[in-house]
């Protein structure tokens, strides 16, 4: 057993709890106990003691969206040609062309990187949304094998996409099939997967009837990007629907658990329409803004009982960036400073959390007894009081990712005291560089 011991602990429960000179005990993979550290340590002596030095102790971030395959855009100048004008260039002259030349230790590298920086951020739990139309076979255990090698926990798909022509559209059918057999086999509760499609206007009838079915076949919802531009709404009313949610509906795409991702350009009904089928709508305001597509309609889709979470979509692996976003666009659209105070924690720190636990199965995104036992430690010292009323503002104007200490996922430390414990991060980091430098020469 170890005892995280001397922090300020903040629960997430369902009182918000904030227990000052607490202490955390983990039992193997789970949260045995949490309360005051005189107390816990009293009462189980036998356990090894981490000293936390007055830090904050939270459960790890959930980050509901992210492409790991955008790492190796980081930094690549576009500006020797036309800018992108909108959405569908910046895919065309951007996205696809970096997927499409991904290779095999390409995306390795690029799950590796990019999970290895989010661990580092607190983040103990990733639902990727990957393409790699330059090898679409095995990538997803190429990822897979990231995901096992650093500890962390991850939801997993591939985005099928007629946008290549049908052969790799059924190459990518037939290896989301591959793999979500192959985990189905084992039942791990760190490694999930579902059936992941790019967007209703790269999804052709045919296909959208293929994978429905193998949804059905295979038990899976999706996780799919809806209505984040323009062309989507576009596109569906030229196949003659008002609504790309409503398109996909045509197809039984909207069942429980589906991701839906985006969500700007709404019509009428819409909101209704995932609501009613148990789905979940993910908000990605950095990149909404990057993208300059528009702001979802988050105060509607909240005040219609959907569930909203937020994600990064490749913009961030830090998750507390991504609240910093979502708290000032939310209050920006609307001109309303009031709005975001309650919004906000609602979507990262529980409608993430239920996601995440009905994903893989133990608790996550909480602090309590019986919990899993993925936590971080943060170093942050507050000037003022902190208390169940005020977390939420303490996370949103003090905490940032590289504020993190000490990450922790199924009760294993991962990283502590800023060194990574499970593999050489400064290895990963030189040879993911030679990488990038191959792949930049064939980009
Ligand atoms: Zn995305």
């Amino acid at each position: 057993m170890l005892l995280l011991t001397n922090g300020t602990v903040i629960t997430h429960d369902q009182d918000n709890r904030v227990i000052k000179n607490g202490a955390v005990l983990i039992d193997g993979e789970e949260i045995k106990a949490l309360g005051e550290a005189e107390l816990l340590k009293s009462k189980y002596p036998e356990a090894e003691i981490k000293d936390v030095k007055g830090k904050i102790i939270m459960p790890g971030m959930i980050n509901t969206h992210m492409h790991i395959y955008s790492t190796f855009a980081r930094g690549m100048d576009l500006k020797t040609e036309q800018p992108p004008r909108h959405f569908l260039e910046i895919l065309e002259k951007m996205w696809w062309r970096v997927d499409s030349t991904l290779k095999a230790d390409d995306v390795y590298y690029s799950a590796l990187y990019a999970f290895l920086t989010g661990l580092k951020q607190g983040v103990t739990t990733v639902f990727d949304h990957h393409a790699s139309y330059g090898q679409v076979r095995y990538s997803l255990d190429l990822i897979a094998k990231a995901v096992e090698e650093l500890g962390i926990r991850a939801d997993l798909c591939y985005e099928i996409s007629d946008r290549n022509g049908p052969e790799q559209s059924q190459d990518s059918i037939t290896e989301s099939e591959s793999f979500l057999r192959k985990i189905r086999e084992k039942d791990m509760d760190h490694l999930n997967g579902r059936i992941g499609l790019h967007a209703s206007f790269t999804l052709e009838d045919e296909t959208l009837e293929q994978v429905s079915d193998l949804a059905d076949e295979l038990d899976s919802s999706f996780h799919i990007h809806v209505a984040e531009g323009r062309t989507d709404l576009e596109d569906s009313r030229l196949r003659g629907y008002n609504g790309a949610v409503k398109r996909l509906d045509q197809y039984n795409i909207w069942r429980p658990g589906t991701m839906a991702i985006h969500g700007v350009h709404l019509q009428e009904g819409e909101l209704e329409i995932l609501r009613d089928n148990d789905c979940y709508l993910i908000n990605n305001p950095e990149s909404n803004m990057g993208n300059a597509v528009g702001a979802a309609p988050l105060k509607e889709a909240l005040a219609k009982d959907l569930k909203v979470g937020l994600g990064t979509d490749g913009y961030t692996t830090d998750m507390f960036e991504s609240i910093k976003f979502a708290n000032l666009m939310l209050k920006h659209q609307n001109r309303d400073p009031r709005l975001g105070w309650t919004e906000i924690p609602q979507m990262v720190f529980k409608t993430n959390a239920q996601l995440a636990t009905e994903t893989f199965g133990p608790q996550l995104g909480v602090l309590k007894e019986g919990a899993a036992a993925d936590i971080i430690v943060v170093d942050y010292k507050p000037p003022t009081e902190i208390n169940s009323d005020n977390t939420y503002a303490h996370i949103l104007f003090g905490i940032n990712g590289g504020m993190v200490d000490t990450t922790i996922v199924k009760g294993r430390i991962l990283m502590e005291n800023r060194e990574v414990q499970v593999v050489d991060d400064e290895k990963i980091t030189h040879e993911t560089g030679e990488q990038a430098d191959d792949f930049w020469r064939r980009f």
